[in-house]
């Protein structure tokens, strides 16, 4: 089998119009395609790891072999030349196309991607509702009053999750974002987030899982600073308390804050997650499999995980493709702990992007059996935006 033909679609959704999912679909001589998905749907970026896959395809995969992914892999990282260094164009443009390779791989077995990866070792993923910051409903929402953030749970719960995350730091009291939390916080900033946390846990009681989420936002002495709330209010962890730029800020808040600390989703490959595993720093490992590497790398990255006891949550904020890649990796994984469905998982604007429509029933996921990824793109959606093709 060889590839002769190479899409990828930069997507634009003018419903929300920061929300710029990138796809790729590999097609080969036998007729079997396979889609996989770069994780920058979000913020800037996008369009660089769009023109990286294409240069990548140009290169390197045209008349390639599909089944050939742990050379090919090994080409893109090294032949590359900016791979040895680093950074999410280049590994998202790695990762969206080794999945789409593995997407083939399955079709052309017959087989679905988790059996590829060892099997079914989970059958029922627990799925937790994400970034109720947002709120929990079919409009994005951004809530600072504190008596949203218990409606917003209240919603979730009504759907059958039974753990839920949220940052409660990132809208100050009149809804204004802050992107640096790094200075140390006042009392009424503190009695602020106490709050919103208090309402969420009046909403969804004593046994719902509360994941603290920061997006590395704080410093490592805010950090230390939120770690109270943290512990008052028994978290299952604390996600990204710091950024990733000194890997000895994770290990500052890890000695300090008597809670489970979780963060990945900027890191990239076993190189990438080597210090934090090390230092024993991260508790809980979120591996986007659209930077990671791809199914290749992200499964060596979990097992890697495994030797520390560190358990893993697929970080997903993208398109349905993500979700897909999530799902089949989750299953087959010894050390998974919980599926992360994202609020904008649920919206209608990304939903439509593909012909399968993957939500959780009653607060649980489960894979699915067709042959590869499952998922299909939705041309009369994604045809409409920026299109690049290589053959
Ligand atoms: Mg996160």
């Amino acid at each position: 089998m060889k590839i002769t033909r190479v899409e990828i679609f930069d997507i634009h959704c003018p419903k929300r119009p920061v929300w710029t999912p990138v796809f790729v679909r590999i097609h080969t001589d036998e007729g079997i395609t396979g889609v996989g998905e770069a994780g920058l749907a979000y913020d800037l970026g996008h369009s660089a790891a769009a023109h990286m896959i294409k240069e990548f395809a140009e290169e390197m995969l045209i008349g390639w072999d599909p089944f050939q992914t742990e050379l090919l892999w090994s080409r893109m990282l090294r032949e590359s030349f900016w791979g040895l260094g680093g950074g999410p164009v280049i590994y998202s443009a790695m990762s969206a196309i080794d999945t789409a390779l593995w997407d083939i791989k399955g079709k052309a077995l017959n087989l679905p991607v988790y059996l590829l990866l060892g099997g079914k070792h989970n059958d029922k993923l627990r799925t937790y509702a994400s970034q109720l910051q947002f709120d929990w409903d079919k409009e994005v929402t951004k809530l600072f009053n504190p008596d949203d953030y218990g409606t917003a749970t209240e919603k979730a719960i009504a759907e059958g999750y039974d753990a839920v995350k949220v940052d409660p730091i990132v809208y100050d009291k009149d809804g204004n974002t802050h992107f640096d939390r790094t200075k140390l916080f006042t009392r009424d900033e503190m009695n602020l987030f106490r709050a919103r946390l208090q309402a969420m846990r009046d909403a969804g009681g004593e046994n719902m899982d509360i994941i603290f989420e920061c997006h590395s936002l704080p410093g490592a002495t805010t950090a230390v600073q939120l770690g109270e709330l943290v512990e008052e209010f028994n978290c299952l962890y604390y996600e990204e308390p710091v950024n990733y730029l000194n890997s000895k800020l994770h290990k500052k808040v890890s000695d300090r804050v008597n809670a489970p600390i979780a963060g990945g989703e900027r890191l990239y490959n076993r190189w990438g997650v080597r210090p934090y595993l090390e230092e024993q720093s991260v508790d809980v490992l979120q591996p986007d499999i659209g930077l990671c590497g791809g199914f290749t790398e992200t499964k060596k990255v979990c097992d890697y995980a495994d030797i520390y006891d560190v358990r893993i949550q697929a970080h997903v904020c993208g398109g349905p493709v993500a979700t897909a890649a999530a799902l089949h990796l989750e299953t087959a994984i010894p050390n998974f702990l919980i599926h992360e469905h994202h609020t904008y998982a649920t919206k209608e604007w990304n939903r439509e992007l593909c012909i399968e429509d993957l939500q959780p029933e009653n607060g649980f996921f489960t894979v699915s059996d067709k042959p590869g990824l499952g998922i299909e793109l939705n041309d009369d959606v994604v045809m409409k935006s920026t299109r690049l093709e290589v053959k």
